[in-house]
């Protein structure tokens, strides 16, 4: 029987599972620790990782390279060996042939299930990157949630602003990842935020757990941020009418056919509903939408 489970333990497991999802590799290497056998239990259990297939390369413990080499096995000694350019024959520790690969869309499932996201969609929207889980109402709040990993390179990241583009979100759309932050100055479309996974999820038992207060706190932050937004001198700024009208046209399911366009649309909007004030531009409006909507890369 494993030792139960403290607070820190959970939080150290969630840190290992975000750490497994991030490295670069489906197979877990021999430098990668996975920690006691419990934790790599557990991990089996959370469907995070499974058996592999048979190792294609070996990570030589002689010049600490990866050969290309299909173990050979001495009936002698009773050991699997290979042999490397640099040391020659050099055996093999059984635990090496033991291969384990990362499940990351585990993760997808787990999530969906510790929010819940109901219904649940779980869609990839980038390859094997990430995924549109589906709506959750969190403190009467409505979340269009989004699991992504490995956003760290420019190109993953612009690869994730164009996908989540498609997803309009309902009250705040939120990505959660397992990657370092990036910069928040980068700016998604339809308003998404990034969350950390660390920052506001657990590992109880073989589930996900969400720290609800941890949530609402990042939910309360971002309303502050909008009213602060939509307050300035007052009256709104052209800048918030511009991105309320936006917003309320991706709640109308209105498709966006072009800046150009969606510009033209967002001025016919807001003379309608501000017959009072003088509406923006056609390009003070794109000047706001490409704001809004670009993607940093
Ligand atoms: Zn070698």
């Amino acid at each position: 029987m494993p030792p139960p489970e403290d607070g820190k333990q959970s939080a150290d497991l969630l840190d290992l599972i975000c750490d497994l999802i991030e490295q670069p590799s489906r197979r877990i290497g021999a430098g990668f620790q996975l920690g006691n056998g419990a934790e790599a239990e557990r991990l089996a259990k959370l469907g995070l990782v499974r058996p592999g297939s048979a190792p294609k390369t070996i990570a030589c413990r002689a010049c600490d390279e990866d050969h290309p080499a299909t173990p050979k096995f001495d009936s002698v000694t009773g050991r699997h060996f290979h042999f490397c350019p640099v040391a020659g024959r050099v055996d093999i520790e059984p635990r090496d042939l033991e291969t384990l690969e990362v499940h990351a869309r585990a993760i997808v499932d787990l999530l969906v299930a510790a929010f819940p996201v109901l219904p649940a969609i779980g869609r990839e929207l980038v390859s094997e990157k990430a995924w549109h889980l589906g709506e959750a109402i969190v403190g009467g709040t409505s979340l269009t949630l989004i699991f992504a990993r490995q956003i760290g390179s420019q190109r993953t990241f612009g690869d994730l602003a164009r996908a989540v583009a498609t997803v309009p979100a309902t009250e705040i759309g939120m990505i959660l990842t397992s990657s370092p932050l990036p910069d928040p100055q980068l700016m998604l479309p339809n308003r998404y935020t990034i969350v950390g996974l660390r920052d506001i999820a657990s590992i109880e038992g073989s589930c996900v757990e969400i720290n609800r207060s941890r949530l609402a706190a990042h939910i309360r932050m971002l309303r502050g941020k909008r009213q602060r937004l939509r307050a300035v001198g007052g009256r709104p700024s052209n800048e918030s009418l511009v991105v309320d009208a936006y917003d309320r046209r991706r709640q109308r399911d209105e498709p966006f056919v072009s800046t150009a366009a969606e510009a033209r649309a967002i001025v016919s909007d807001l003379t309608k509903a501000h017959p009072d004030r003088m509406p923006p531009g056609v390009s003070t409006v794109r000047k706001h939408l490409s704001k809004l909507r670009s993607s940093g890369s």
